[in-house]
């Protein structure tokens, strides 16, 4: 199969190809654990698993690899600030972003690496950077000697004062340049203790760009086949990425593809905790937004191309997977997952869905195949199981939201209406009609509960009351 993919380097779209003969292996950066993923997050983190799905039909093997940066000013001040100590800080963000990305169906990665846990394989990158004359220490730092490196800037293509003025780069007396980086910084007396290391240029702790080319050489080699992140990563964490790990190795030419997913607004403005449209996973879920429906919608729109969250579009992407869901009942998905041979997988839908996810992954086109599908199921219902491994391969089941919409999609009346008729059998002594009528309902989650009651005129009466299961 042909996979095209844009890639960021060439700014084109060019033909996947592995460095080793059917096994994939990609880089993704992962979560900074000083707070509970928002919208912005959660869409990197989508579009990723959605790629790694598509990879892991396509090649024998896939190793992908994303970090979980746990040693970051971002934490340390997040920790002051709550008074808790880094340690538990991380670990209970590392658990919530566990949480919320469970509950949008999101697989976990071959790796997930801790940065902490990488302390050494950092130091001896940074070693290597100094021996090769790509880094120098000064006033206890350790700094990227930017100049040094003839190729940066090639990602991001930006010229050196595009670069200085495009972002915030810190002009500090131990620079050479304005550009250098840091690769590892001295601590800070009021530091928790968790968050100083060793080093041979003293104590303190590693710069944030350095971790992912130590982990990433660590896990998938000085070369590998892509790396992924969201646009606002490409310069300077990717850009410093390539320069370290290109001048710390040589003749490595680091990611051949570099993958990189839009932005997220919020109702057309950038999403900040100052403008109050902050929004978080946990936020909707608390709201009974299902993941699946989140998930949908962050896959709605394709994953370079700006991404615009509202409220609406949320409903829309919530009834989309009700209707999805509508086509097929609990004894339909009993029997997908009763399934054995792996037919499904070859199927003329499935093939289809394969195909435009190698057009670059195109997702929305994706959607639009499915919404056909699901029209046509009611003429075709040999379709049904094809549809379900479909919504199953995209991580579009969820078993409770599935028996939730099926309820919604119950009439009340109707099931007034069978109560009714259960009593007038029962009057009539039909037994056999009550109880038919009773696990008809049964089978569709509904129980019926007789509650026996005497009323003002001391007559006994029966009461039958409803509830889903
Ligand atoms: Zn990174």
């Amino acid at each position: 199969m042909v996979i095209k993919i844009f890639n960021t380097l060439s700014r084109q779209d060019e033909e996947l190809t592995t460095l080793e003969l059917e096994h994939l292996k990609m880089y993704v950066c992962g979560p900074t654990v000083y707070d509970r993923p928002h919208l912005g997050n959660a869409r990197s983190v989508v579009v990723y698993d959605l790629f790694y799905r598509f990879f892991k039909r396509v090649y024998k093997q896939v190793t992908y690899v994303r970090n979980i940066t746990d040693v970051d000013d971002k934490i340390n001040d997040a920790a002051k600030a709550r008074q808790i100590s880094i340690n538990e800080l991380t670990c209970e963000i590392i658990g919530f972003f566990h949480a919320d990305m469970d509950a949008l169906n999101i697989l976990r990665p071959t790796h997930e690496p801790k940065a902490t846990e990488h302390i050494q394989e950092m130091i001896i990158m940074i070693g290597e950077l100094i021996k090769n004359g790509h880094a120098y220490v000064s006033e206890g730092h350790v700094l990227f000697d930017v100049k040094s490196y003839k190729d940066y800037g090639a990602l991001s293509r930006r010229s050196v004062d595009e670069m200085i003025s495009g972002s915030r780069i810190e002009i500090a007396s131990y620079k050479k340049d304005p550009l250098d980086f840091v690769l590892w910084k001295p601590a800070d007396n009021e530091d928790d203790l968790s968050s100083i290391f060793e080093s041979p240029w003293g104590k303190g702790r590693p710069g944030w760009h350095i971790e992912c080319s130590a982990m990433s050489s660590k896990y998938l080699g000085a070369n590998f086949d892509i790396h992924g992140g969201g646009a606002d990563l490409q310069f300077p964490h990717h850009e410093n990425e390539i320069a370290q790990s290109c001048c710390s190795a040589k003749g490595s030419r680091y990611a051949r593809f570099w993958i990189h997913n839009g932005f997220l607004t919020v109702n057309g403005e950038k999403m900040s905790k100052s403008l109050k449209n902050f929004i978080t996973v946990y936020d909707l879920l608390q709201q009974n937004i299902n993941g699946i429906a989140i998930r949908y919608l962050l896959l709605s729109t394709h994953y370079r191309k700006p991404f615009d969250y509202n409220k609406k579009a949320l409903d829309d992407a919530q009834k989309s997977i009700e209707k999805f869901y509508a086509v097929f009942d609990e004894n339909d998905l009993l029997q997908y997952r009763m399934q054995t041979s792996s037919s499904l997988d070859s199927s003329a839908l499935m093939l289809d869905i394969l195909s435009f996810l190698a057009e670059d992954l195109n997702s929305a086109k994706v959607f639009a195949l499915l919404h056909e599908k699901s029209k046509e199921i009611k003429l075709k219902p040999e379709l049904k199981q094809q549809f379900i491994a479909a919504l199953d391969f995209l991580g579009l089941i969820d078993d409770q939201f599935f028996t939730k919409s099926i309820k919604n999609s119950v009439d009340e009346n109707y099931i007034i209406e069978q109560i009714e008729l259960r009593s007038k059998a029962k009057e009539l002594k039909d037994w056999a009609l009550a109880d038919k009528i009773r696990s008809n309902l049964l089978a569709q989650n509904i129980a019926l509960e007789d509650i026996a009651a005497v009323d003002k005129s001391n007559i006994k009466t029966v009461k039958t009351i409803w509830k889903f299961l």
